[in-house]
């Protein structure tokens, strides 16, 4: 009898909290979630190297997440460098953001979060200018090379594009990527491209080798130089039968011989301390795109982001 009850108690108090929290305004909400993703230092978030922030804009590269950071607490600023090019210098472009971020802002340092060749740049900023950086955090990036760009690599021909192979891979991602087709500057893309090679992930981590396992899949250090090292990446393909850009990245993840998330190898994104290097995520999902279509069945992208804000704020970051 007193565990009907109970059990009269906790499900009339279950549907009252439903209806609360359906009819409580954001603001009010906001009294006991508002501080927790409250980071010390600002968030910055550098995109990678594609075409789909020309569609949905730069700011809704991140689909939802600032808004998600910003919710908690964070002060949170979307970088743009360009689409195609080095990391070295897509790097120094963000320098130049990342001191204004600091002059804006007055905090001394930011919390770097970069996707896919952003999560290379942003490295390239801890190492050039650690002191304007309190963490690096890197998602989806291949800090070993990613295979498809060694094939495409392996088909330029002659300094200019193999127009075929490059053709057939614009295809594969269509309209939804515009990678490749989408630049103005194919020089650019090949620079872009050598950026992402085995060889020319190689010889970056030569020279920028902070937070880079020293092992083929095994973890980096977690702390460089006083700065936190951190990435995390997905090894999903076909996560949502609504996202028309899954046939993309099942098409692009036949070029791989491991898990990955259809651009990038699950052991290539490791950086620092690993979080996670298999979410149900696809190379789109982990920016939660396309507008948010992802699977159901794992931790929504904007959770994985503001989970990692909380645990920058708890380092006292
Ligand atoms: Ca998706």
């Amino acid at each position: 009898m007193i565990g009907t009850r109970l059990r009269g108690l906790v499900v009339g108090f279950s549907a009252l909290a439903m209806l609360v929290a359906a009819a409580t305004p954001a603001s009010a909400w906001c009294w006991w979630n508002c501080n927790y993703t409250k980071t010390k230092y600002p968030i910055v978030l550098a995109h990678g190297m594609s075409g789909f922030d020309e569609l949905f804009g730069v700011y809704e590269y991140w689909f939802g997440i600032p808004d998600a950071l910003d919710d908690g607490g964070a002060t949170v600023f979307v970088t743009e460098v360009s689409q195609f090019n080095s990391t070295e210098a897509r790097g120094e472009q963000l320098i130049d953001q990342v001191e204004q971020i600091v002059a804006i802002t007055g905090k001394p340092k930011v919390n770097l979060i970069g996707h896919s060749h952003g999560g290379l740049d942003v490295r390239y900023v801890a190492a050039v200018r650690p002191d304007l950086v309190a963490s690096v955090t890197s998602v989806g990036s291949p800090h070993k090379g990613a295979d498809l760009a060694d094939f495409l690599a392996d088909n330029v021909e002659g300094g200019s594009f193999g127009e075929a192979v490059l053709g057939a891979f614009a295809d594969l991602l269509g309209t939804v990527l515009g990678l490749i087709s989408g630049s103005t500057n194919p020089q650019d893309a090949i620079a872009a491209l050598g950026s992402l090679t085995t060889d020319g992930a190689a010889a970056f981590n030569a020279s920028y080798p902070q937070g880079v396992p020293g092992t083929s899949c095994g973890e980096g250090s977690a702390v460089v130089n006083g700065i936190r090292y951190y990435s995390w990446s997905g090894t999903g393909v076909l996560t949502n039968a609504l996202d028309v850009s899954d046939a993309a990245m099942g098409l692009t993840s036949l070029f791989y011989g491991e898990a990955n998330d259809g651009l990038v190898g699950r052991c290539s994104s490791h950086l620092g301390d690993v979080i996670r290097d298999n979410y149900f995520h696809n190379h789109l999902d982990e920016v939660n795109q396309i507008l948010g279509l992802v699977s159901i069945f794992e931790s929504n992208p904007k959770s994985v982001f503001r989970a990692h804000a909380n645990r920058l704020k708890n380092k006292g970051l």
